[in-house]
């Protein structure tokens, strides 16, 4: 058994291992050959916290384990992250316990990960400006993995508080690229790629303000009652996500399928893309969306990753169980 802890994680796995491994496990998801199991999410009545379990197996790949932990509201007047969270990998083959991973820097980089892979996919080949709303803890870590790939030459912001816009510019910045702080309906009026990572329970992007041909990942929506978009706009797009289940019923899709103006089946899992049986982007002009709502299987993939990385470099703690 091997224990992975946070600072080995970010030392070993890089942007390029994650990308892969949720791409991976995305292509797996929509073969039928990984699943996730139902997440568990409770309040515990304690530090305000928010505890829960979020697991899977993936065949294709004999990952199987679980991401536990959750959300401390307090933690941050402790000088800690208030999202904590540790994953467990076991063998499928035996259901020994094989590693203990650190899953609060990996949860960042398995995030963004995902918007990424959406965007490979999905996004204008030619596109050029990167609209960011949302600049808080994961925002940098979207930025990053997003400005790999495509040529973009500007990136563009909106915060709710703008103090918070600095950071995002630095990350820009150190890119090589320049950084403008805009309004909301600016972004839609210039990205060609739009990250929304945000808290937000309400509409943040109208559809009248979306250039066509705009490919926006909607990564902060994972909740029931959460919301970054507008319905009308997810009514016209090409509707993509990582997993459907949870794309209606705690994604950005939920509101829009609960107001009737979409049905399940106009939602295509993006491994199916991945796979090559579906399309994607079928033109220039339309709207793509991927609604990230974040799987189990993601947190799984990026924790083998690393594991596997940390011990092939001699960097994982060995414990006989
Ligand atoms: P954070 O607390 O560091 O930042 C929150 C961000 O939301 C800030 O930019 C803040 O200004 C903005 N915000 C809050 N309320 C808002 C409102 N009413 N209107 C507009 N903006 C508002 O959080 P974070 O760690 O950066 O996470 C951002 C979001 O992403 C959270 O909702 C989190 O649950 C979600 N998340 C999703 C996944 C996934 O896999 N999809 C993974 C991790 C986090």
């Amino acid at each position: 058994m091997i224990i992975v802890s946070e600072d080995i994680c970010k030392k070993v796995i890089s942007r390029a291992d994650a990308f892969k491994a949720v791409e991976a496990v995305f292509a797996s998801m929509a073969k039928g050959d990984a699943y996730n199991f139902p997440v568990i999410r409770e309040a515990i009545g304690y530090q305000d916290a928010l505890y829960g379990f979020k697991s899977g197996f993936d065949k294709a790949g004999l990952i199987l384990g679980l991401k536990s932990g959750g959300y401390w509201p307090n933690n941050i007047k402790k000088g800690l992250t208030n999202h904590q969270s540790t994953i467990f990998l076991f063998d499928p083959d035996t259901g020994q316990l094989d590693a203990i991973v650190g899953g609060n820097y990996l949860t960042a980089i398995r995030t963004a990960a995902s918007s990424a892979v959406s965007i490979a996919h999905l996004a204008r080949n030619n596109a050029k400006i990167l609209g960011m709303v949302g600049a808080g803890h994961q925002s940098a870590f979207q930025l990053r993995a997003a400005l790999e790939q495509r040529k973009f030459e500007k990136v563009i912001g909106w915060n709710l508080d703008p103090e918070a816009l600095p950071a995002l510019a630095k990350v820009a910045n150190d890119s090589g690229l320049p950084f403008e702080s805009v309004t909301r309906q600016e972004i839609g009026a210039q990205a060609d790629v739009i990250i929304t990572i945000t808290s937000a329970h309400e509409p943040l992007l109208m559809k009248e303000w979306i250039k066509s041909g705009t490919h926006i990942a909607c990564m902060g929506t994972d909740t029931k009652g959460k919301q970054e978009i507008d319905p009308q706009l997810i009514a016209t797009a090409n509707l993509f996500t990582d997993e459907i289940a949870q794309s209606i019923s705690i994604g950005e899709t939920q509101h829009a399928i609960e107001e009737g103006l979409i049905k399940q089946s106009d939602i295509t899992p993006i491994g199916q893309v991945i796979n090559g049986d579906h399309k994607g982007r079928v033109s220039d002009d339309e709207i793509t969306i991927f609604d990230g709502t974040g799987v189990g299987l993601q947190d799984l993939a990026v924790a083998s990753a690393a594991a596997n990385l940390a011990q092939e470099q001699g960097k994982a703690q060995i414990i006989e169980l």
